[in-house]
């Protein structure tokens, strides 16, 4: 059976990653396997930043694409300390591909622009990886995974067509009859109208669980710079602790409360064909990964602590004073449902409705004008949630010291706050 690797931006931010990526390899080295990898270091933000750019000026634009071509060909070169001059003429004509795509830019179809600019990211890291990889002993075969990952036409956050998806991954397995390696990019698929497009922001995660999926994978690992799966960010606070085994529910639970390490979608189609997830250390290989599988044995042992910002509080009320009841329910949760708008906490009561909503710029004001006739709109912005499973109520003073809490939300396993300063 096949493993599938991902690699992370973090893991080929420069040429010493990618020779570390190399070494992990070799220690695999009779496994058949696919390495799914991200776009290099920063390189995502970086191909925002030049939309951005391409919107507001020209010299500006052509400053940071410089910038970014020289970071890759810097890479390039270091780790070909003879000059591959056939890979620096691809890159090469990747960015002027990419220049291509900024110099049409159409505000009217944003989303699809995004994506055709964005996809570049992952297909100049894979380039450079793959050609190393080859050069160095490790032989395996670049393909396109826009060519695999066949998806609707929702850019920047498109869905998966699975049975496509599947027909087309059938035709890779005769590939490991032969040979071991299958390198390709996370995060990009193309739709049914034939452009590139995305995932969503962290999709590598989600695009080796596809590939794992598609191919009945053994297991799949995700190579990152922390340990595994830590109880909190430790970013956020001082004394974390790794879970080792986590069941798929929980890390669902984790996920989609913003524990940033997973992309939510990843969990699913592993679950449904129970294929173990690692998450494992880059920096120390020999480290115990944390495993996520269908043992629930461990779940309820250490606390879990979730922190999002830029939260949203949203108080509706009806006007005439009538009861938040199953209709007044089901005609917000149709409206919100339609703008895509996810929410995070709910609360009712007799005569109103919170809600915990991700914040951006104009949000509040779409919402006023989605219930303003029906509802009074009360809102707060920039509050935090505080998502905690399997709370331990002795903490909750320290955690709490110094926040008022907005709104307060309890159940067995999960307690939930919305704090303001
Ligand atoms: N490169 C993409 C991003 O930074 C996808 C990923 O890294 O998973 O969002
Ligand atoms: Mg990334």
């Amino acid at each position: 059976m096949i493993k599938v690797f991902k690699f992370g931006g973090a893991s080929v931010r420069d040429a010493a990653s990618v020779k570390k990526l190399g070494s992990i390899l070799r220690q695999f080295e009779n496994q058949p396997m696919v390495v799914v990898v991200s776009a290099m270091g920063k390189t995502t933000n970086a191909l925002e930043a030049l939309l951005v750019a391409a919107k507001t000026g020209m010299n500006e634009m052509q400053k940071q694409l410089i910038q970014l071509k020289n970071y890759h060909l810097g890479i390039a070169n270091e780790l070909f300390p003879k000059p591959n001059q056939k890979l620096i003429h691809q890159i090469e004509e990747y960015f002027s591909g990419l220049l291509e795509e900024l110099l049409h830019f159409n505000d009217q179809d944003f989303d699809q622009w995004y994506d055709q600019v964005v996809c570049f990211g992952e297909l100049l890291s894979t380039l450079i990886v793959s050609d190393w990889l080859n050069a160095n002993g490790i032989a395996c075969k670049l393909i396109d995974s826009r060519e695999y990952v066949v998806t609707d036409n929702r850019h920047r956050s498109a869905n998966v067509d699975w049975i496509a998806t599947e027909q087309r991954m059938e035709t890779l397995r005769p590939f490991f009859n032969e040979h071991r390696l299958l390198l390709t990019q996370g995060f990009i698929g193309r739709g049914s109208n034939g452009r590139s497009t995305t995932l969503g922001r962290e999709g590598s995660d989600f695009s080796a669980a596809i590939f794992a999926y598609c191919l009945d994978a053994a297991d799949v690992t995700i190579w990152k710079d922390v340990p595994g799966l830590l109880n909190a960010d430790p970013k956020r606070m001082e004394q974390t602790v790794q879970l080792y085994s986590i069941s798929y529910n929980e890390a669902i639970e984790l996920a989609f409360y913003g524990a940033t390490v997973i992309h939510p979608k990843t969990i699913k189609p592993l679950y449904n064909k129970s294929i173990p997830l690692f998450v494992r250390s880059f920096v120390e290989p020999e480290r115990r990964p944390t495993m996520i599988s269908e043992n629930n044995n461990d779940d309820s042992l250490i606390p879990s602590y979730i922190f999002k910002d830029n939260q949203l509080l949203i108080s509706l009320s009806p006007r005439d004073f009538s009861f938040m009841d199953e209709d007044c329910l089901e005609a917000i949760f149709g409206i919100l449902s339609r703008h895509q708008i996810h929410t995070n906490v709910v609360q009712t009561s007799a005569l109103s409705l919170s809600l915990c909503i991700d914040d951006r710029p104009g949000l509040a004001e779409a919402i006023i004008r989605m219930f303003g006739d029906r509802f009074f709109v009360r809102y707060n912005h920039g509050l935090q949630l505080l998502t905690i499973r399997h709370y331990d109520e002795a903490r909750l003073p320290d955690l709490l010291a110094s926040k008022k809490v907005l709104v307060e939300q309890r159940s067995r396993t999960t307690l939930q706050f919305v704090l303001g300063e």
